[in-house]
Parts: C-alpha cells; sequence; structure tokens
C-alpha cells in the first residue's frame, strides 16, 4: 500500500459524560490550536509522557508535523469543543513493517477521563482500516498508566513488548471485530444515556415562546406543566410578556435566575436557531422544538447550535414529552392528558399516532414511564430511547412508532440487545405504496420497503404489528401474563361450541398449535363437554368446574396456552355480571398465559383483575386474541435461542477481493457489471462454489476449451454462453446451450452464437455441466440506508414466477442462515420430500455466510446475482453469477457519530 488519503469527513459524537464534540482531519489552519493543546493543554507531566522527555521545541515539530502541507501516509484527527481542540490522534505509516502505522495521542489535561482518547481512536481505526492500514504501533513509557488503559480498553487486541522502561505497543486493526463492536456499542450506550438526562430527568424546564393568548401551543404547554406538577423549577420565557397566567415571564434565557437544563421551544420557525444559540450559550443541555415548517437554513443552525453547545435535541415539529416518575413529573406535551406512571415507554414519530397510542394504554390501563414525540427527528431517535429505556428501571415495555431510520444498522444492533431483557414492540408504519408516500410527504423521511423492514425487525427480535391496535393488543399480554413456550400450543376453551371453533380456527391461522388434549384433563367438567381441542365445556358449565378444568390444563404438558371464550350463561350467577367473573376468582398468573374472549365487550381489549391481583387480557374478538399469543409465541422463541452471533465465513481472503473491486472501479468509474472472469475471481476470493469455467474468444478456443472440461462434466458433457458487456438475461435470447457432447456440437453452438449476435458478441464460456440438483438463487443488494440485503429464493429458470423469497439484513446471524433456508415455500424440495435425496444444507448455508460477508466488506458492491446455485446431496454449485459495481464512500454504520438530519443537509 503506497498512499494513505486523509480522512476528509468531520462528524460529531458523545464523550463519556454527554459532551458533543466535533471531530475533523487536522489541516495547517490548525497550527495554532495544535500548538495551544500541546502547551497549555498539557502539564510538564504530561509532556514528558507525551514525548518522552522535556524538549523545549516537542510541542512546535508536533505542530509542524500535523499542520503542514497534507502528507500521504498521514492521518491525524483532532476532538473540538466550540473553538477549544480538546485532543489529537494521529497515525503515520512506517516504510516498514508492512501496512503499519505509527501513532501517537494527545488529550488536554482537564479533559482526561472522558473517553476523548478512546472515541479519537475509533475514528482513527476506522480512518485507518478505510486506507488499508492493517496494524497500530506506539512506543510508551511505562509509566503512562493512562495510555495503557486506554489500549486494554479498545476492545483491539493489543500486542505488548517491554524494553527499558518503555512499552511497544502493536495493534492489530483486523482481528476481532465482534468484541471491538461490542466495546464501541457499550461505550456509545453510556455516552447516549448520560447526554440524555438532561432531556429526560431535567431539574429545571424553560419554556420560550410562552404566549399570553389561550390555546396557543407555548402556553398550553406551560400550563401543562405546571398543573402536571413538574418537581423543579418552570420559567415561562417571552420578550414582549412581563406576566402569564400570574408568573412572572422573562424576556430571554439569559435572563432567567438560574440555567434550565431542558428548554422547550415553541416560537416561530424563523426564531428557532436563534433562541437555540441563546440556550446552547446560556448553557442549556436539551432542548425539546415543537416549532414546525423549518427551512433549510432554520435547520442548519438549529443544529449547528445544538452540536456546538452539546445540547441534545427532540424535533422539530415535537408534540412534546412526559416523564411520569414522581420525583420528577413533567408533562411537556400538547397532545392528551398526563398519562398514569407505569412501566411503558413510548416513542412516536407522528404525533398523531402518539396521542391514540396513549389514550388506548390508558382505557386499557397500561402507565407510562417516559413518552416522547419524536417529530422529524434531527437528533433524538429511536435508537436514542431504546437504549434509555433499557438503562431505566422503571420501564419494561418498550413501544415505538417509527416511519424512517436514520442509521437503521445501528438501531437493529441495539435493539437486538434490548429486545433480550425487555418487549420491544412496533407499529410497521409505511408498509404500502400510498402508506409509503404518506410517509415521504408527512414527516419528510423516506420510509423503506417492506422486504427491508421485515428484515430488520425479525433479526432484531422487534415485534412488529400492522397497527396501533394489534401493537396494544400484544402489548396487553406481553404486560401482564408471562410468555408461552416457544412451542406455542394452545388449549382453547369455550362454553358454547360454535364461538370455540373459531377461536380454535384463529389460532392455527395465526401460526399457533392446536394440539389434541388426552381425556382425563377434563374430569371436573360437567357430563356431555367435549374434552377435544377446542373444549366445549357445554353452557352448563359452574364457575366451581371451570376452575378446577383450568388448574387441571394448567398442568397439562401438552399445553402452553389458554385461551378461554365466553358467552353468556348460567357462569354468571349474579345478574348483571359477565361471564369473565368466572375467571376472577382463580389467578391470572399461571404457569402458562391466559386470556379470554368476551364476544360482546365494548372495547378490544381491557384487563380484569383476579384474585391473586394479577391481570388477564380480555379481548373482544379470537382473531385478536389469537395474534396477540402469535407474537407472545414469537418473542419467546427469540429468546430462546442463544443471541445471534455473525455467522462465520472463513477463509475470505479480503485482499485479493480488494484487488478485483478496484480494479474494475479504476478502469470503469462509473461502476458497472463484472466481466465472467473477474466474476469468477471475486467469488472465488470468498470461497463461493462458482463452477470452473474458461473464456474463449473464438471457435477454436471454446473446441479446446471444452475438451479439457468435458471430462469434469456431468455425462461429459460441457455449456457454451455467449457473452457480451451489459448482456442481462441470456437464455431468454437464446446465449445459452446446455449438455453439449461433441465437439461437433461445441463448434456448432459457437458458431450460431456468432451468426446469430455478430460483432456484439466478445466470446464465450464454457462449463462443465453440473449434475441436476435443486436450483436456487443467492444474492444480494445494497440499499442505501439498510445496507446489503442477503436474499435466498427458488432459482433457475421459474425464479421470477414463483417468487419464492426470503431476505436478511446482512451481517447475517447462525439464526438467520438455519430461518432463511426453513422459511422458504419449497424448503420442503431442500430436505428429500418427494422421493429426491436432501441436499447439503450445510453448502447453502455456507454460500449464505460468504456472500453477506462480501457484501459487508465491499459497499462497493451493489448488486450480486448466484443464479442458479445448483444443490447437490454433497455439496453445491453456482453455475451463473452476475455482479455488479459502483463506487460507494466505504462507511462503518458502526461508528459512534451523531446523525446528520437530512433537512439541515446540503448547501
Ligand atoms: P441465464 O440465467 O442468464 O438465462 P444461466 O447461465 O443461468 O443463464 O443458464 C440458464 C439455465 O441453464 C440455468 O438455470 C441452469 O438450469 C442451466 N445451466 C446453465 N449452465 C449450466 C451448467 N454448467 N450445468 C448445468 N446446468 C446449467
Ligand atoms: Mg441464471
Amino acid at each position: 500500500m503506497s498512499t494513505v488519503h486523509p480522512p476528509h469527513t468531520t462528524a460529531e459524537a458523545l464523550l463519556a459524560d454527554g459532551t458533543t464534540v466535533e471531530l475533523r482531519p487536522l489541516g495547517p489552519q490548525d497550527h495554532r490550536a495544535v500548538l495551544d493543546l500541546h502547551t497549555e493543554g498539557l502539564s510538564e507531566e504530561s509532556r514528558r509522557l507525551r514525548f518522552f522527555g522535556v524538549s523545549r521545541n516537542a510541542p512546535a515539530q508536533a505542530a509542524d508535523r500535523l499542520c503542514g502541507a497534507p502528507r500521504a501516509g498521514l492521518l491525524a484527527l483532532g476532538a473540538w469543543v466550540g473553538e477549544e481542540l480538546i485532543g489529537e490522534a494521529d497515525c503515520e505509516l512506517l516504510d516498514d513493517p508492512p501496512d503499519t502505522a505509527e501513532l501517537a495521542l494527545a488529550v488536554a489535561d482537564r479533559w482526561h477521563h472522558r473517553g476523548v482518547a478512546t472515541l479519537l481512536l475509533e475514528h482513527l481505526v476506522h480512518a485507518a482500516r478505510m486506507a488499508g492500514i492493517r496494524f497500530f504501533e506506539a512506543d510508551t513509557l511505562f509509566g503512562n498508566r493512562a495510555v495503557h488503559q486506554v489500549f486494554a480498553d479498545l476492545g483491539l487486541p493489543v500486542q505488548r513488548r517491554y524494553a527499558q522502561g518503555e512499552v511497544r505497543i502493536r495493534v492489530p486493526l483486523d482481528e476481532s471485530d465482534e468484541r471491538y463492536r461490542s466495546a464501541v456499542d457499550e461505550r456509545g450506550r453510556r455516552a447516549d444515556v448520560a447526554s440524555l438526562g438532561a432531556l429526560l430527568r431535567p431539574g429545571s424546564v424553560a419554556l420560550v415562546g410562552a404566549s399570553r393568548r389561550a390555546g396557543s401551543v407555548g402556553r398550553t404547554v406551560l400550563g401543562k406543566i405546571r398543573r402536571g406538577g413538574f418537581a423543579g423549577a418552570v420559567w415561562a420565557v417571552n420578550p414582549h410578556a412581563g406576566e402569564i397566567d400570574g408568573q412572572p415571564a422573562y424576556p430571554s434565557v439569559r435572563a432567567l435566575p438560574a440555567v434550565p437544563d431542558l428548554a422547550v421551544l415553541a416560537v416561530p420557525a424563523g426564531a428557532v436557531p436563534g433562541v437555540a444559540e441563546e440556550c446552547g450559550a446560556a448553557g442549556v443541555r436539551a432542548l425539546v422544538v415543537l416549532t414546525s415548517g423549518l427551512g433549510t437554513q432554520e435547520a442548519r443552525g438549529l443544529m449547528r447550535a445544538c452540536r456546538r453547545h452539546s445540547m441534545r435535541l427532540v424535533g422539530p415539529n415535537s408534540l412534546g414529552m412526559v416523564q411520569t416518575d414522581p420525583t420528577i413529573r413533567l408533562d411537556a406535551e400538547f397532545g392528551g392528558a398526563f398519562p398514569r406512571p407505569g412501566s411503558a415507554g413510548v416513542a412516536v414519530q407522528s404525533g398523531g399516532v402518539g396521542i391514540a397510542l396513549l389514550q388506548r394504554l390508558a382505557w386499557l390501563g397500561i402507565g407510562v414511564s417516559s413518552f416522547v414525540s419524536l417529530g422529524d427527528k434531527y437528533d433524538v431517535s429511536g435508537n436514542d430511547l431504546l437504549q434509555w429505556w433499557e438503562a431505566d428501571d422503571r420501564t419494561d415495555l418498550a413501544l415505538l412508532h417509527l416511519e424512517s431510520f436514520g442509521s437503521p444498522r445501528a438501531f437493529a444492533r441495539t435493539a437486538r440487545r434490548v429486545t433480550r431483557t425487555i418487549p420491544v414492540l412496533t407499529v410497521d408504519a409505511g408498509r404500502s405504496t400510498a402508506g409509503r408516500r404518506g410517509a415521504a410527504s408527512h414527516t419528510a423521511a423516506a420510509a423503506t420497503p417492506t422486504v427491508t423492514r421485515e428484515a430488520l425487525f425479525r433479526q432484531a427480535g422487534i415485534t412488529a404489528t400492522r397497527g396501533i391496535e394489534e401493537l396494544v393488543d400484544a402489548a396487553a399480554l406481553l404486560h401482564a401474563q408471562p410468555l408461552p413456550a416457544p412451542r406455542g400450543a394452545v388449549a382453547v376453551v369455550s362454553n358454547a361450541g360454535g364461538i370455540g371453533i373459531l377461536a380454535a380456527d384463529a389460532c392455527v391461522e395465526a401460526g399457533l398449535v392446536v394440539p389434541e388434549l388426552p381425556a382425563e384433563v377434563g374430569e371436573s367438567l360437567p357430563p356431555g363437554a367435549s374434552v377435544r381441542n377446542p373444549v366445549d365445556t357445554t353452557a352448563a358449565v359452574r364457575p366451581a368446574e371451570l376452575a378446577l378444568f383450568l388448574r387441571a390444563l394448567e398442568r397439562e404438558e401438552a399445553v402452553d396456552a389458554i385461551l378461554v371464550c365466553l358467552a353468556p350463561t348460567a357462569l354468571c350467577e349474579t345478574p348483571g355480571q359477565d361471564p369473565v367473573h368466572a375467571l376472577l376468582e382463580g389467578p391470572a398468573r399461571r404457569r402458562v398465559p391466559i386470556v379470554a374472549v368476551l364476544l360482546d365487550q365494548q372495547v378490544p381489549v381491557r384487563y380484569r383483575t383476579c384474585a391473586d391481583g394479577g391481570s388477564l387480557p380480555v379481548y373482544s374478538d379470537s382473531l385478536s386474541a389469537a395474534r396477540a399469543l402469535a407474537h407472545a409465541r414469537d418473542r419467546a422463541r427469540w429468546l430462546a435461542e442463544p443471541p445471534p452471533e455473525p455467522a462465520a465465513a472463513s477463509d475470505c481472503d479480503r485482499r485479493a477481493a480488494r484487488s478485483v473491486v478496484d480494479g474494475y472501479l479504476t478502469s470503469h468509474p462509473e461502476g458497472g457489471w463484472l466481466d465472467p472472469l473477474s466474476t469468477a475471481d471475486l467469488l472465488e476470493a470468498y470461497g463461493l462454489p462458482l463452477t470452473t469455467l474458461v473464456w474463449a474468444r473464438d471457435e477454436h478456443m471454446a473446441s479446446v476449451a471444452a475438451t479439457g472440461l468435458r471430462r469434469l462434466g456431468h455425462g461429459g458433457k460441457v455449456a457454451l454462453k455467449a457473452y457480451w458487456p451489459g448482456q442481462v438475461h441470456k437464455s431468454a435470447v437464446g446465449a445459452v446451450r446446455t449438455g453439449l457432447a461433441t465437439d461437433a456440437d461445441v463448434r456448432s453452438a459457437y458458431r450460431e452464437f456468432a451468426r446469430k449476435f455478430g460483432s456484439e458478441l466478445s466470446g464465450a464460456v464454457v462449463q462443465p455441466m453440473a449434475a441436476p440438483g435443486v436450483e436456487l438463487l443467492a444474492g444480494v443488494v445494497q440499499d442505501q440506508v439498510f445496507g446489503p440485503l442477503v436474499v435466498l429464493g427458488l432459482g433457475g429458470t421459474a425464479a421470477d414466477l414463483l417468487a419464492d423469497r426470503v431476505a436478511r439484513l446482512a451481517p447475517l446471524s447462525d439464526r438467520d442462515l438455519t430461518t432463511m433456508v426453513t422459511e422458504l415455500r419449497s424448503a420442503p424440495l431442500l430436505s428429500g420430500d418427494g422421493g429426491a435425496p436432501p441436499v447439503d444444507l450445510a453448502a447453502v448455508r455456507s454460500v449464505l455466510a460468504r456472500l453477506s460477508r462480501l457484501a459487508d466488506d465491499f459497499p462497493e458492491l451493489v448488486e450480486a446475482d448466484l443464479n442458479p446455485v445448483i444443490l447437490h446431496p454433497d455439496g453445491a454449485v453456482c453455475v451463473d453469477a452476475r455482479i455488479r459495481l459502483e463506487r460507494r464512500p466505504s462507511f462503518d454504520p458502526y461508528l459512534r457519530r451523531l446523525r446528520r438530519p437530512a433537512a439541515a443537509e446540503g448547501e
């Protein structure tokens, strides 16, 4: 590797204490700042550790080295807070050993212990990896504990060599990715939670734009904060009003008696940047912007103020937020009523959905821990709130409504962790084309296609529902009842045969099992009762008999959940009572989850309190109850699996692949489809089983190649495929001839190509014939926002017709590999149903894992299509592959940095 280009991007990220810093490459204009950092910023002792002595010239030399004319081989990053350079990290390529850069670090003394060095290193590792650097080396003094700690905590393996009071550190950059990613995640989580404190647990609040006019947004929110009994100080800011509601109003944030933690902005769009800057300068730590309709300039001004002054931002176009913790009690929103305190965390992109959701939770009786209306999501997103709730011991249920994802891969990674501890439910908004159009114009956010979203939710263990009602139905069950066993076998019980049959149908349709029950279970039931599942207790059943029966069911091994459908009959012993009363005498908390269905109930779902104080969810129809049970079963399955690890794919030669990709893009800067030989090189580098192929430019070469390959081919035969650049489907235009047995066949096939395609034809590919088998399609597409999506489907020529496909986002886990195969409708073909021997599933898994790895390593690979991959009992072979490359800025989706809202981008 000869040249290293400096990283040209800037990014903002959070320090361990939640402070926002800007990271950007150092250049000549930073000379003064770098000099100051190494002089005023460092104590004498720090300088000694940094420069191994107290040479007077060392700081100036460092500034010259880092801020001279840009040099190939040098990467230098600075961390800034406002105008102050608080730290730098740089690395410079060495002549020897190869691919190794010498690393140096300096952090101003007063910024120590806040994760500055680690953050700089993470970004430098990223830049170095992109530049092809594979090792960092650094000399440190033995006594430099701080630096040794930084390296120990980084998450990358560190090799140390001791000599004469010095330690030579060597860090390989391309190893142990998962451990490094987890370490980065953990730091990101802590920093994020620290930065959100001022927003979600503020000690004081200012309402800026509190007008005197009754009914205005500002006035309404101010009134709600006060009436809601906020535990800290509340101030109104309005330049035109001396007092509002009999309380003093201050002309500006600066004029307030103390600095508020949080400012809620209800000012006109044009005033937002100025007010935000004023808040930041005063020391406010978080903003909720209710204002909507910000133009690009206003958006940019708002973002600049937030980043410069370390403020986290909710909105703009937010409905506000709520914190119900009794020690805080903040109701800063203008939508609904202050929710009952409880344990559900709620975040919504659309305010309207938020109001509806809070309303339904209130009806049901699920209380809320915190509620945030994210609005246009310039900064704080669903990802931030998941991390907050994960750390917040008041929250044990997360409810999200998201129309768009800023960084879906980071979100998926967070969600995958959080769903292990608490259920995360979401409304999958923007599924249809019409819905997506709505999403795009509504919150200026492009919602993403269904498959990709589904893949994201599945892989993260998120409970995705199709609407608010289904979300609340599922929440009702997950909140109050235990999870069923992953098998999901339901005992359906009713006191009227017909409704029991409907409920059993609903269960089966939702993917649950309704197993036959042993006759003994029903001993307590009246004569005439039928114990086969669905169970018909007959209308004559008494409450005590039903209770005994439920006890027996709960003990039954074949039962994972109980669904009881009741019609008003003898069960209602007291006039005016509904039949559910018969269930309330017993416990709500049993070994298995229990739900009831009461067909004449007015609301879709409500809780009824049982003898043990627990809640029994009662639904108004069995479809909703069954769907909720299915969601709970899916969650149980998710938890039963070990946490997904990225699937291993060994022997992937990244450098060989890199040289194919770079080689192609250098000669084709505009991108395009690889030719057959480069395709083969790239796939081979990652161990993908492409069949042997020989390139033939003319009839004679084809004949020679075929003679050599015929030995390898099934039945001594070969395939001949015409090729020209830009070709799409070959067989459709007669460019594929298979099963060629003799030299004459090959020659005449080639001549026919030459006749048919004329001067277009650049040559042909000769391959041995593969033995017949099951033909699958395996492929990857890069989504601009979601990253690579890996697809597996039924292949061959019927592929498009049958459209039997499953998709997952890379990186794939072992579990993804398994479920992709089993979820295909054609899965029985693979396991040998229908007489054929079962195919080699390990080979399918290996193809998928390698494709995932390839696409993850090379964002330039925008499309790869392996169709067909022919499966045999002892392996798999791909006989046709197409790959499209495009220049793409390579970036690490997990790098710690704050999002840049699209609304504030562009010049
Ligand atoms: P295209 O997809 O562009 O039409 P393919 O190269 O996939 O062209 O060939 C079409 C079909 O021909 C394949 O789906 C497969 O059934 C068969 N085929 C092609 N090459 C071979 C081969 N080497 N061995 C066995 N069958 C082949
Ligand atoms: Mg094909």
